[in-house]
């Protein structure tokens, strides 16, 4: 049984992490979708709206765990006996940020490789910032998230 973690944002998740969450799921039992509780950033979605938008757009995918975390991803990763990490590498923008990441990672868990994905092309421009911004003038999204995501977007800026 290999479980891998997926940390992020997620705010909100979009098809491009769904794609992700696919491909993890392929090589691994289990894949921990976990929330980053982050103080430092401020969030448009509470980690509760965030894991429930998660938990409904993967109801159909056996294998898929949500959770939360707050503190050292690495220790989250190992009390769940996670073997990797995995993270989306869009473009050689991500790399530098997701590089380091991964380097420091290892060296406190040594035994915790981080695994990079990469989305279908149709979502390496996709990105939740882009998300907020276009759906905070009323516009659209519903080509780039999933139902459930469109609906709290709706809802959150009041174009129900
Ligand atoms: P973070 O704040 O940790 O970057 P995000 O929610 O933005 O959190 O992203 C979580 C992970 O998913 C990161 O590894 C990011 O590169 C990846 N990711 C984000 N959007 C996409 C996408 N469209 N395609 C593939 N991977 C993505």
């Amino acid at each position: 049984m290999k479980t891998a973690i997926y940390p992020g944002s997620f705010d909100p998740v979009t098809n491009g992490h769904l794609d992700v969450i696919g491909r993890a799921l392929k090589l691994f039992d289990k894949v921990i979708v976990s929330v980053a509780d982050n103080p430092a950033k401020t969030a448009l979605f509470s980690i509760a709206e965030r894991q429930e938008m998660i938990r409904q757009s993967c109801a159909d995918l056996p294998g898929v765990e949500v959770d939360t975390f707050a503190g050292l991803m690495v220790e989250h990763a190992r009390a769940n006996g996670a073997v990797a990490i995995i993270r989306g590498l869009r473009a050689i923008s991500d790399f530098e940020f997701e590089f380091q990441m991964a380097l420091m990672n290892r060296n406190m868990a040594p035994d915790i490789n981080t695994v990079f994905l990469m989305p279908h092309d149709q979502y390496t421009h996709l990105n939740s910032s882009i998300i907020r911004e276009i759906a905070s003038f009323g516009k659209d999204v519903s080509k780039f998230v999933p139902p459930i995501v469109s609906q709290y977007l709706r809802d959150k800026f009041g174009h129900g």
